[in-house]
């Protein structure tokens, strides 16, 4: 049978449909635009292209996107002076701090000077410890994401052998505690694990946040497991080696389109969210 694909891109566009009626209303009744400030510090290519792409997408609902841009140099007092200047600015429903930072910043400690209230892109260990807990709570986007996957196309995941390749704060680990919260029986793996491909063989789903192209091969995974892929490399390039290992899989996310799409609409949902409960709507 064919594997289902996982469309991220259609996801979002449904998602964003929504958006833009409630993004209408917040605006008719409270008279105010929703804002989400995203922060970069210094010019990364990437990053550069992924603040674009959530100031688009900002558009796109109808909120006002505003961008503050810092130098490669900043510190980490100027950094969190400047993120305590956003959590009392009255205009700002939502603050994204775009990962990474520059070495020397100690980034975690930014994301907790983030107000729990703003924190769209659920990266405060407030948050992260609310969400794991199973209370209300923003989630990180990107595992957000994943899960708002598998639930819009049905995928089953109670009780399903579900193996995690990474835990890095924003994706690995949340995304294993909300699959854990979704009674999936996680196995979070990372360098220190070993034999790798024994434990990706034996999941029934596999969720792929390594950051390196092609990592996991096709040869690794059980025939008709579902493929999550968050990688994003140069190249449009996943961290599965897609090509060879989605025809043997039930279900699989695409690179692009897949996860991509869906972690903007998610943080886009979530600045909405506050913004609503902001101006009581
Ligand atoms: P990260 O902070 O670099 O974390 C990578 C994780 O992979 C770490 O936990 C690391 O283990 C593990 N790892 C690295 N090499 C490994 C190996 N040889 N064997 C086993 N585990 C290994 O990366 P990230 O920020 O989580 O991002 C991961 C990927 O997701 C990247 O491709 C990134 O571009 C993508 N991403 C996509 C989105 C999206 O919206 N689509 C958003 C964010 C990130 P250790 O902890 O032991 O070092």
């Amino acid at each position: 049978m064919e594997p289902l694909i996982l469309d991220g891109k259609k996801l979002a566009g449904e998602i964003e449909q929504d958006l833009s009626l409630r993004v209408k209303k917040i605006i008719e009744q409270s008279g105010k635009t929703p804002i989400l400030a995203t922060i970069i510090v210094g010019n990364d290519p990437a990053s550069v292209t992924y603040v674009r792409m959530k100031g688009n997408a900002c558009k796109r609902v109808g909120m006002e996107p505003l961008k503050v841009e810092m130098p490669e140099n900043t510190t980490t007092r100027e950094l969190v002076d400047k993120i305590s200047e956003l959590n009392n600015d009255d205009r700002v429903c939502g603050i994204l701090l775009q990962h990474p930072v520059p070495s020397q910043i100690d980034e975690q400690k930014c994301f907790n000077t983030i107000s729990v209230e703003k924190d769209v892109d659920g990266v405060n260990t407030n948050s992260f410890g609310a969400m794991t807990m199973g209370l209300p709570a923003f989630f990180s986007a990107t595992p957000f994401s994943i899960v708002s996957l598998i639930k819009r196309y049905g995928v089953e995941v109670d009780g399903k052998d579900t193996v995690v390749v990474g835990r890095s704060p924003i994706l690995g680990k949340p995304v294993a505690m909300m699959l854990l919260n979704e009674n999936a029986t996680v196995t979070i793996c990372h360098r220190h694990t070993v034999d790798l491909p024994a434990i990706v063989k034996r999941a029934d789903i596999v969720v792929a946040a390594v950051g390196k192209p092609k990592f996991i091969k096709a040869d690794w995974v059980k025939d008709g497991a579902v493929l999550i892929d968050a990688g994003y490399n140069p190249g449009n390039v996943g961290d599965i080696d897609l090509e060879n290992a989605a025809p043997k899989s039930s279900a699989y996310t695409p690179v692009p389109g897949g996860v991509g799409p869906v972690t903007i609409a998610k943080l886009m949902e979530q600045t909405v969210i506050a913004a609503e409960k902001k101006f009581g709507i």
